[in-house]
């Protein structure tokens, strides 16, 4: 891999997650952000770097709605519906959302993400859902976007609405590669709507949202990473750079940028920081099990601090710490423990 000049934060330091990098151009954010946010993120690291068990998850991702216009090549969802097994499209109602924001609220959870295997900004409550957030004290609440949506209203909304990060997927600097991998997404829209974002913010003069915007290094656009950062150093606050991941090996292509190989010795943070909630109310084991295939139970009849407590994820962190990760048949076809082939 050439050398960045770029300072970038490896998330293997941050989240323990070596797939990710960060780049902040903004660094002191966290620290403006109080004490109290401080407080989340030392946690974050505490508890994800050591595997140990909070009494209650630091994080909840929610399926807001599995509705998305486009088709981005290297996506779970397009693969899905390339196999046909995408699930009719739903939309999670505010009830059972705010269910599970109450329970949080009391027994402690910092951060919410509005989105999993869809395009939130196309959810009709979703203002609503970050100000109901707010509200009841959590601390972080992101989504990731295409950016499509993002015009200025609702932009401006969810600004004031109290969105702590907004993190945009931006793959190539260049149009036509962009359209390209993002199939069905216009570029000059999507250049246009960070930016009015990104002024928006700073007429507010307002911390919130922090902007980011994610790449996915794939073979095919890893080398457009310097001109990316050089696109959007003056624009936006951050950048993130995720390595692909062929998710359950269901995409085709062979987009990996190095040679990768399962580690047996994988200790994933995940069940250490984070449970997901399905739109009808289902706890998952995992916001990456895009077909539900782990579901502990459903809010309707079991609690979350029940489900993250319960013999399941015990189960599954033992079998995790002990190295026996390939016995939890999720985590076997999962491809985050493919790590790149030392050397290559
Ligand atoms: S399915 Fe993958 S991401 Fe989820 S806990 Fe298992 S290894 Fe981690």
């Amino acid at each position: 891999m050439p050398e960045s000049p770029h300072r970038l934060t490896s998330k293997a330091e941050r989240d323990v997650n070596v797939c990710c990098q960060f780049l902040d151009f903004n660094e002191t954010w966290e620290r403006d952000m109080g004490p109290a946010f401080m407080a989340y993120r030392h946690d974050w690291q505490r508890y994800s770097a050591a595997r140990e068990l909070r009494p209650f998850p630091m994080h909840l991702d929610f399926d807001l709605t599995n509705t998305c216009t486009l088709r981005c090549t290297f996506c779970p969802r397009t693969q899905m519906a390339r196999r046909g097994t995408l699930p009719p499209a739903f939309t999670m109602p505010f009830d059972v959302y705010a269910a599970a924001i109450d329970e949080g609220a009391q027994k402690g959870l910092y951060a919410v993400n509005l989105n999993a295997s869809g395009e939130p900004l196309l959810h009709p409550d979703l203002v609503r859902m970050v100000t109901y957030a707010r509200e009841s004290g959590i601390l972080d609440i992101m989504l990731h976007t295409s950016g499509l949506f993002l015009d200025e209203p609702m932009a401006q909304r969810l600004m004031d609405a109290g969105l702590t990060k907004l993190i945009v997927s931006f793959d190539s600097p260049d149009k036509a590669h962009y359209e390209a991998l993002r199939v069905g997404s216009s570029y000059d829209r999507v250049v246009a709507n960070i930016r009015t974002a990104a002024r928006l913010k700073r007429q507010a003069g307002s911390i919130t949202p922090f902007i980011r915007i994610n790449m996915v290094l794939m073979r095919e656009n890893a080398h457009e990473r310097e001109a990316m950062i050089d696109m959007w150093r003056d624009v936006v606050d951050g950048m993130g750079f995720l390595e692909y991941i062929n998710y359950y090996q269901w995409d085709e292509e062979d987009r990996y940028r190095h040679r990768v190989a399962y580690r047996e010795d994988f200790v994933c943070e995940k069940p250490w920081q984070r449970l997901a909630v399905t739109h009808d109310g289902g706890i998952k084991f995992c916001h990456l099990d895009d077909a539900d295939e782990v579901v502990l139970g459903n809010l309707s009849s079991m609690s979350l601090e029940e489900a993250w407590t319960g013999e399941v994820m015990t189960r599954y962190r033992e079998l995790q710490k002990a190295g026996r990760i390939r016995e939890i048949g999720l985590c076997s076809r999962c491809s985050t423990p493919m790590m790149p082939v030392e050397g290559d």
